[in-house]
């Protein structure tokens, strides 16, 4: 039997053009908890509330109170950890082309990578819905301490950060690259998803179709482990460098 980080190893060795996607579980190790996965604090709000946009437009203030108690502080003191590092240095060796991503915590650019497609935004950045008028999510923490929800300072407008709730729908740009690097790839590197929702879960079988490989990293069992020429079953910021070694 090959031992799947092995085969892996020679897959990421042998390929030219890698692309990358990546879900929650990257960020796990950096102290940002998934969803499925979360304890403490982040529990005690629901995504189903805090990230819905019905739920959201009727009553904003308890994403800002999220926002304000958990989420702000998380991300704004959340650090790259060696998963995502290992996939800059990818980038910058010329073996990864691109990051595709369903976070929205600004880590891979962080880290280095220049290349990255967000699928769901990024909390980091707020607009006002009224004006367009954009802000840093450190200047509306400040604001929310008084202000719930916040207003625009310019108009007086709703504020909503640049993330893409559920019941919205995904921005066109960043999905049509997401399916053009899949689709151009010879190997997609698949870490810390479920690939349970699309479009995550017709990535893996669109780089099947046009005869990539595929290696899944994550600590759990996913929807296409079947699928995938190496399932490497651990934390993305243990099982990525030892990948990253094979990349010459
Ligand atoms: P998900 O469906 O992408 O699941 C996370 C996956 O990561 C699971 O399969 C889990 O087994 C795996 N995992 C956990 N720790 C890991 C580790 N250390 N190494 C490798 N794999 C690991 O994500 P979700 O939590 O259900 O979130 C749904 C959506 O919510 C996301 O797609 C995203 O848009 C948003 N979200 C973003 C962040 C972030 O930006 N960091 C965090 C939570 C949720
Ligand atoms: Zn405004």
């Amino acid at each position: 039997m090959h031992d799947p980080l092995d085969l892996a190893r020679r897959l990421v060795a042998a390929a030219a053009r890698i692309t990358a996607f990546t879900g929650a579980g990257i960020s796990a190790e950096s102290g940002i908890p998934t969803y499925r996965g979360a304890g403490g604090l982040w529990r005690e709000y629901d995504p189903a509330k805090f990230a819905d946009i019905d739920y959201f437009r009727e009553d904003p203030s308890y994403y800002w109170r999220f926002f304000r108690d958990v989420r702000y502080r998380i991300v704004a003191e959340a650090r790259p950890n060696a998963g995502h590092l290992a996939l800059a240095e990818l980038e910058r060796r010329g073996k990864l082309e691109a990051i595709v991503t369903q976070n929205i915590d600004g880590l891979h650019q962080a880290a280095g990578s220049r290349r990255v497609y967000e699928l769901h935004g990024n909390t980091r950045a707020i607009d006002c819905l009224d004006c367009g008028a954009t802000y840093d999510f450190a200047a509306v923490h400040e604001q929310v301490r008084t202000e719930l929800p916040p207003r625009c300072r310019a108009c007086g407008g709703r504020l909503k950060p640049r993330v893409v709730f559920f019941g919205e729908s995904l921005p066109e740009r960043a999905l049509k690259a997401a399916t053009a690097v899949t689709a151009s790839c010879d190997l997609l590197l698949v870490v810390g998803s479920t690939l349970q929702v699309h479009p995550a879960a017709s990535l893996p079988p669109l780089a099947k179709q046009v005869g990539a490989r595929v290696v899944i990293v994550n600590v759990g069992p996913t929807a296409m482990d079947d699928l995938a020429d190496a399932f490497l079953e651990g934390p993305a910021g243990t099982i990525l460098p030892q990948l990253l070694e094979a990349a010459g």
